[in-house]
């Protein structure tokens, strides 16, 4: 992140020594970080600024953090937002995906995890916004547009999530192939030692995308009992 100006990222965490060591970190790794206490003040400052990321907890006074991450997509669709989840609430991490977060953390995080998350964040966001955009793809009979996430086909056209565009990109890749959830998250989400929770997230993403693309009644993605899911529109 050495070669890029200082980028804005903002920091809504209530525990006071938390906040300052997350400001702390992202600052040494030459980011210019905001701390926030309360979620509604959070909010406020994400709405009010630019910030290349969200690192945003759940349990905050004022607001929690799903409703503000809810309340962030809505308005900011395109603005990375990284949870920071209890360690073992599996339905934190689901909540938080399903309210619009893309990735997690889970409480207490090494510095070397959430650094690493951030990085791959803003590397995702950074190449679709400053560097060239990512091309079109097709996909069966759809067109995907990852800068625009939104993908259409026969007029229809449908909004993406970033990691569900990232999912189509890797089927378009790998078609006929049977990919294993483990390697769509090490894939899409970097993971390199998935656990059950993680699986869980994979699954509902594909169900989260079949869903939106369900046209015609035709089967995109075919679910291969016990080994993943493969692409067969
Ligand atoms: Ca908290």
């Amino acid at each position: 992140m050495a070669s890029t100006a200082k980028l804005p990222v903002l920091v809504i965490e209530d525990e006071a020594s938390i906040r300052r060591g997350l400001c702390d970190v992202l600052a040494f790794h030459g980011l210019a970080p905001e701390g926030i206490e309360r979620g509604d003040d959070g909010l406020a400052a994400a709405l009010r600024n630019q910030h290349a990321l969200v690192v945003l907890d759940v349990m905050l006074p004022g607001m929690n953090g799903f409703d503000v991450c809810r309340a962030l997509r809505a308005q900011l669709p395109h603005l990375p937002i990284l949870m920071l989840t209890a360690r073992g609430a599996e339905s934190d991490v689901l909540d938080g995906f399903q309210a619009g977060a893309d990735d997690y953390v889970t409480k207490p995080f090494s510095v070397a995890e959430l650094v690493a998350r951030v990085e791959a964040l803003l590397r995702r966001t950074g190449a679709r916004s400053v560097e060239e955009a990512a091309p079109p793809f097709t996909l069966g009979a759809w067109s995907v547009d990852p800068s625009g996430l939104r993908a259409e086909r026969d007029g229809r056209s449908v909004e993406l999530t970033r990691r569900e565009t990232e999912l189509l990109a890797l089927f378009a890749r790998e078609p006929g192939r049977i990919l294993s959830r483990r390697l769509l998250l090490r894939e899409v989400w970097g993971f390199p030692d998935p656990d059950r929770v993680e699986t869980r997230t994979v699954d509902m993403h594909v169900a989260k995308l079949r869903k939106k693309l369900a046209a015609g009644g035709d089967a995109l993605f075919e679910t291969i009992r016990g080994e993943g899911y493969r692409f067969v529109g």
